[in-house]
């Protein structure tokens, strides 16, 4: 495909099904003041075969009315052969792919990091915008920017929050009623062990045992972890890292991360 050509863009890359998190990117991508494109594609490349990708949630027209309110200019809304026909090239980011959302779904970060590329070179924004909910994900772009020289800057922003605290995503729609009474607690998890690391309690004992509570509610853990966030390796530290946790309620996965800088800052 051509590339598009606009000039001096901000971006939001999504997959759609728009919440509150994906309108505050926009809002926050339109205060820089360049036209802004959202790009509405649910990759499949970055979808496992045993993941969720025909029933990923879609509605498309009531995305555009969303993004038309917050001011919008350009939605790209590509089918998928638009950009998955040509696989012959695959974008592989070493390192920080391997552990935690990238060991649990193998291939995620390979079709995540080629589409954005696609998508870059296809809308060649000046500034891109992402969310820290995706904590890895965000790492990982940083990389393939700053390693294939790309000329975008990139823009992190925090997690938006239904009022429980529940992070707001779009496989929150699978919840059962009982499941999303429940899904709080997940970062009431996080806010609890932050507290207790800030306050110098030993690292390990809070990891543990914020495991053990999250299963004592019902979650199955995948991981809950302090990593670094310079590598995303596992870190015994109390600022410039990051808790990080996955965790299943019934059949959906749930993730979700706080990152911890030290008290002064
Ligand atoms: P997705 O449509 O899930 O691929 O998300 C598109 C972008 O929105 C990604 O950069 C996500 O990290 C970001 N995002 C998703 N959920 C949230 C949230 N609750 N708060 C802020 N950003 C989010």
């Amino acid at each position: 495909m051509a590339a598009a050509r606009m000039p001096d863009t901000a971006f939001v890359p999504t997959m759609g099904a728009f919440h509150e998190g994906h309108l505050h990117l926009m809002r926050e991508a339109k205060k820089d003041g360049r036209p802004v494109c959202v790009s509405l594609f649910v990759n499949p490349l970055q979808f496992g075969p045993a993941e969720d990708l025909s029933r990923y949630p879609r509605n498309e027209q009531r995305d555009f009315d969303l993004a038309e309110q917050q001011g919008v200019d350009v939605i790209f809304a590509p089918v998928p052969a638009e950009l998955t026909d040509h696989q012959n090239v695959s974008i592989h980011v070493k390192g920080l792919t391997e552990r935690w959302e990238g060991a649990a779904r193998p291939g995620h970060f390979d079709g995540v990091a080629t589409i954005v590329a696609k998508l870059f070179n296809i809308v060649l924004p000046n500034v891109a915008y992402f969310g820290w909910k995706d904590l890895q994900q965000c790492l990982v772009i940083r990389q393939m920017v700053d390693d294939l020289n790309m000329p975008v800057r990139l823009e992190f922003l925090d997690t938006v929050r239904e009022s429980d605290g529940l992070a707001m995503s779009s496989r929150n729609a699978y919840l059962s009623p009982e499941e999303r009474e429940v899904a709080p607690r997940l970062y009431q998890t996080l806010q609890t062990a932050s507290r207790e690391i800030h306050a110098d309690a030993d690292i390990d004992g809070v990891l543990h045992s914020s495991r053990q509570s999250l299963a004592q509610s019902g979650f199955v853990v995948d991981y809950f972890e302090l990593v670094s966030l310079r590598n995303l390796e596992p870190i015994r530290a109390r600022s410039d890292c990051a808790l990080i946790v996955a965790a299943k309620l019934g059949t959906t996965r749930l993730i979700d991360n706080l990152r911890l800088v030290s008290p002064q800052t």
